[in-house]
């Protein structure tokens, strides 16, 4: 293992006392040889799960052809891509970045261009959710309902107000003369899988329309095949007018993408908006070779009925334990949520070679590849069982 104490990385993160080496599916192995039950996948990143063979031939080929060509070119492989998630989605047009912060700053930037250079008025207003989270660059943690994220960047960006998630009425409260946008995740994946209800989400994008209010999704970890369908907003039946994409578009590449209706052609003139790296040959490379192998794999249905799997076992088998409060999920991101805070026991998982996040500070999240198997699920509940037994007896009454 590294020496820590002499990192010459800045202290961002808190490190889990773990090297890992080499990945393969679901398998994790450290540099003592040890594996692990990978149910992080990155942060729901590899969702075709480790070093995925496929992918890596469409990266190798393009290693031999070229790495790098500025926008200022045409790059077949970007338009491919561009094609073909809006082929599968709702959308008509792409802009592509290199991460979902900047997918979620391309789409508050278009928000405010619409308002402002389309239709002429002066709006910049983005409405988001308590207990969200959008990224980190100034724009997108003071977008994210969360003070953690803001604390010693003072001053910060103006335009955002946070309203109650699942509350119509505090969206309609927050609303003014200059709300240009309300931003929204479906699951709040971050602060431990709070999952949006049906008929707020319904009544908020009626809401959004009747009052010239642009919707937008972050579905940077909710997409691509995550919650059981290609992208989350299907299962509510509604459109989005901007959906942004990152985490398990390129398979573990850096991508990020902002994908919008085509009443936001005019938003971003030449010059307006762009990104040296965004949409660049080996990442294009790669998320056009996991859509591929998502959608022939049919791995959005692979993820909704393992998820429905999951869900169900963990429910039944967590019953006694009365460490847990309430277990819940959308597809393959499942939240197990505690009446303690979860780093030691997340800290007890890995020892006992299972890999899991946690999700604010009393949530543990499974979020394992979308290939994971019903036998690998029947481990993780097992190592979950043994390491809850040591840690609280395991003979409370049923809580769930
Ligand atoms: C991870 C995440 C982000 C930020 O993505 P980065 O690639 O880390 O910038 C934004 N929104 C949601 C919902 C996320 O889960």
């Amino acid at each position: 293992m590294i020496n820590l104490k002499k990192s010459c990385l800045f202290p961002t993160y808190n490190k889990f006392p773990l090297t890992l080496v080499r990945g393969h599916q679901t398998t994790l192995w450290d540099d003592e040889g040890k594996s692990y039950l990978d149910f992080m996948a990155g942060l729901a990143v590899c969702n075709l799960g480790h070093v995925p063979e496929r992918v890596k031939e469409r990266i190798q080929e393009q290693l031999e052809q070229l790495w790098h060509v500025s926008n200022l070119f045409h790059i077949p492989v970007q338009e491919e891509l561009a094609e073909k998630l809006v082929t599968i989605s709702c959308a008509d047009l792409v802009f592509f970045c290199n991460s979902g912060a900047e997918a979620n700053e391309a789409a508050i930037k278009c928000a405010r261009r619409y308002h402002q250079r389309v239709l002429g008025n002066n709006r910049y207003e983005i409405i988001t959710f308590e207990q969200s989270f959008h990224g980190r660059t100034m724009a997108t943690l003071t977008a994210t309902g969360q003070e953690k994220v803001k604390d010693g960047y003072l001053p910060l960006p103006e335009g955002f107000v946070h309203a109650r998630f699942n509350d119509i009425q505090s969206v309609r409260n927050s609303i003014t003369d200059k709300t240009a946008a309300v931003m929204l995740e479906l699951v709040q994946g971050e602060s431990g899988v709070h999952i949006a209800e049906p008929k707020f989400v319904f009544e908020l994008a009626k809401l959004c329309e009747k009052e010239g209010i642009l919707l937008i999704v972050d579905e940077v970890q909710t997409g691509i095949g995550r919650t059981g369908s290609l992208f989350a907003y299907e299962q509510y039946g509604i459109e989005p007018d901007i959906t942004t994409l990152a985490k398990g578009l390129a398979s573990g590449l850096p991508i990020g993408a902002m994908l919008g209706k085509e009443k936001l052609r005019e938003a971003f003139s030449a010059g307006s908006h762009a990104s040296t790296f965004g949409g660049s040959p080996l990442p294009m490379a790669a998320g056009m070779a996991t859509i591929e192998i998502l959608l022939e794999d049919g791995l959005e249905k692979k993820a909704q009925q393992m998820g429905a799997y999951a869900l169900d076992k963990l429910r039944k088998e967590l019953k006694a334990y009365p460490a847990i409060c309430a277990v819940r999920g959308l597809g393959l991101l499942i939240g197990i949520q505690f009446a303690e805070p979860v780093a030691p026991i997340i800290q007890k998982l890995h020892q006992n070679g299972l890999l899991v996040l946690a999700g604010g500070t009393h949530v543990i999240r499974f979020m394992p590849s979308l290939y994971v198997t019903c036998d690998e699920f029947d481990q993780a509940i097992d190592i979950l069982k043994k390491v809850l037994k040591e840690w609280d007896g395991g003979t409370g009454e049923a809580t769930l």
